[in-house]
């Protein structure tokens, strides 16, 4: 499965969208991401994990480290291939933390592992996260790193495929300007009869 072969199940599956859309942020873009709509599907998220898996697994990881709640599934789709634990780190009190009794071992070989990187922000702090626990953060993976090189992390980051979006101010966008209807994501179902390979 290489990146176009990703890219390509993303679009059969209605995940990533062409047109004009009003992302949550306000923002316009000619894209719109959205991988639950991939990961719904166990099937797809499995092939995904045991891709990610296989980036990994050299790394000799012994627990998966995801960010909730977009990594949870990817993330436990990763620990399956790999034959470790799952966890995630979730938000208390504004701080990514690990709750339910989660616990990293001092040393403990972790991969930190996404659906999708933007800013790199969540990653880096899923990564402070097991460095704090003793933890030692050996890669992060995602599905898709949308950063454009701009994550910058302290670790081999290995994505299975790339994805540039540009986002424009409602009153610099282009797309408005060439007069196409704006969409909100989410108000457009997927074809039905799609049937990714
Ligand atoms: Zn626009």
């Amino acid at each position: 499965m290489n990146a176009e072969d990703v890219l390509r199940r993303f679009t059969q599956l209605g995940a990533l969208l062409d047109g004009h859309f009003r992302l949550s942020s306000g923002l316009h873009s000619p894209g719109y991401l959205q991988c639950a709509l991939v990961l719904q599907h166990p099937r797809h998220a499995q092939a995904l994990g045991a891709q990610l898996g296989a980036r990994g697994a050299g790394l000799a990881p012994e627990v998966v480290l995801s960010p909730a709640l977009g990594g949870v599934v990817i993330g436990h789709e990763v620990a399956r291939a790999l034959g470790v634990r799952a966890l995630f780190a979730e938000r208390e009190a504004a701080a990514l933390t690990l709750r339910r009794g989660f616990r990293l071992s001092p040393g403990e070989r972790v991969v930190v592992v996404e659906d999708v990187i933007t800013t790199g922000g969540s990653t880096k702090e899923t990564i402070d996260v097991a460095r704090a626990a003793g933890a030692v953060v050996v890669a992060a993976t995602a599905i898709i790193d949308r950063s454009g090189g701009r994550a910058a992390l302290d670790v081999p980051l290995h994505a299975l495929a790339e994805l540039t979006l540009p986002t424009y101010q409602p009153a610099q966008c282009p797309l408005c300007q060439q007069g196409l209807v704006l969409t909100k994501p989410g108000s457009r179902p997927v074809a039905p009869g799609t049937t990714p390979a």
